[in-house]
């Protein structure tokens, strides 16, 4: 029945050439989306608007849903196409159309009537009453309301006519790849997929890095983020996941360095790591999961240790957010099943009985100088024989 969507979306902030550059953004992400969906489509932008049309038979529901997952989409109208604009014919159509889209006919409704078309015989007006009187006359349930319709029955006639009057809500936020990219600490957990997804949402593109530890981590802990990048990208577009092996990484810092501290130390060199890569991939930021007071590494002290060996800004959406809130979003976006699965990842194996809460950034400066005769060449290692997996 509906052989179009016309993709509604947020207009605040995108003026002149932003808005090229938003639509264009916007367009692409929808095309990526729909690659996954049987049929062929077509997306189009006219007059400040962007149309998705179907060239071949489709799946209703597999086209919301991918369509659901483009940020920057306010609402989805699925539309009806009339390609004859003939009155009578147009009539019947659209008095087709509510006969199916309403079966209960109880209902008020109000035609918002476009002439982009300025060829077209009737004008906007002219076809919002004449179409009202037709559809008065067909169903004697219906009744117009001008101030508040239950149904907003859009007529627009171009070379076609399009009709519609459902609006789906899309995710909102803006398009990926209109606010530059950033690199995600992506671990197997639960929150940095999250964290992911709320900062694409605001039209960042994402890359990610995973620290494993083989033999201590598995190849199924290694699946289980490619996994999770994957989930992601639905939403994000590709990611380029950069997996790092940090066994000798790991290894010296427990060989050299207390116990209590050997998470915070960790976590300082996988930042470390994460810029370098982000820098040098054209990342303007870091993205983690964090949140105040989760675990240890993760008190406000942890947090300042972390951050101290950052230049670039590090954005940690979740950073106020309790594990609840987290999982609602991590189901919303289907990834809490993956992030649940119980594969050990390369911070449990290392923890120390009692870790350091309230880290002092001298002390731990201090520890990490045992590790100044190895240090500089496991890191180069251990960013030069990385492995770069497209998730998408
Ligand atoms: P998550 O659910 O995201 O794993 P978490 O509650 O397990 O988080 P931590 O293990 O302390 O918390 O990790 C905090 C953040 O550090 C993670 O959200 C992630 O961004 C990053 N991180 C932790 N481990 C790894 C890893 N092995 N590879 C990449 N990033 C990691
Ligand atoms: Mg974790």
């Amino acid at each position: 029945m509906y052989k179009a969507f016309l993709i509604k979306y947020g207009e605040i902030g995108i003026k002149g050439k932003n808005r090229y550059l938003f639509e264009y953004a916007l367009m692409d992400q929808i095309k990526f989306s729909l690659r996954k969906v049987d049929g062929q489509f077509e997306v189009t932008k006219e007059q400040g608007r962007v149309y998705v049309e179907a060239l071949t038979e489709y799946d209703y529901d597999e086209v919301i849903k991918a369509l659901s997952r483009v940020f920057g989409i306010v609402a989805i109208c699925p539309v009806v196409l009339c390609d004859n604009n003939e009155w009578s014919n147009l009539c019947q159509v659209t008095g087709d159309y509510m006969e199916r889209t309403y079966p209960d006919q109880h209902l008020s409704f109000k035609v918002f009537a476009r002439r982009a078309d300025k060829s077209y015989p009737k004008k906007s007006m002219e076809i919002g009453a004449d179409m009202g009187e037709y559809l008065l006359d067909r169903f004697p349930d219906m009744t117009v309301d001008v101030h508040n319709p239950d149904v907003a029955l859009n007529i627009e006639v171009r070379e076609r006519t399009y009709i519609y009057s459902i609006s789906i809500p899309g995710p909102g936020g803006m398009p990926v790849g209109t606010n530059g990219k950033a690199t995600l600490l992506l671990s197997g957990g639960i929150d940095s997929p999250v964290a992911g997804y709320m900062i694409a949402k605001r039209g960042v593109k994402i890359d990610a890095v995973y620290f494993h530890a083989p033999p201590y981590t598995s190849e199924r802990a290694k699946q289980k983020v490619i996994d999770l990048a994957k989930i992601v990208a639905a939403y994000a577009g590709p990611i380029n996941l950069h997996v790092i092996n940090f066994t000798d990484i790991q290894l010296a810092i427990y060989d050299k360095c207390p116990h209590d501290e050997l998470t915070i130390i960790m976590r300082r060199y996988m930042m470390k790591i994460a810029e370098h890569i982000a820098l040098e991939e054209g990342s303007l930021g870091l993205i983690t999961g964090e949140s105040i007071g989760q675990v240890a590494s993760q008190t406000m002290q942890s947090l300042r240790a972390t951050n101290a060996v950052c230049t670039l800004p590090v954005y940690r959406p979740v950073i106020g957010f309790d594990k609840n809130d987290i999982v609602e979003i991590s189901e919303k976006i289907g990834a809490f099943d993956t992030s649940i699965q119980p594969f050990e990842d390369c911070c449990t194996i290392f923890v120390a009985k009692h870790p350091v809460t309230k880290p002092n950034v001298r002390a731990i400066e201090r520890s990490e100088h045992h590790l100044v005769d190895v240090i500089d060449e496991l890191l180069k290692t251990a960013i030069e024989t990385r492995e770069t997996i497209l998730c998408e």
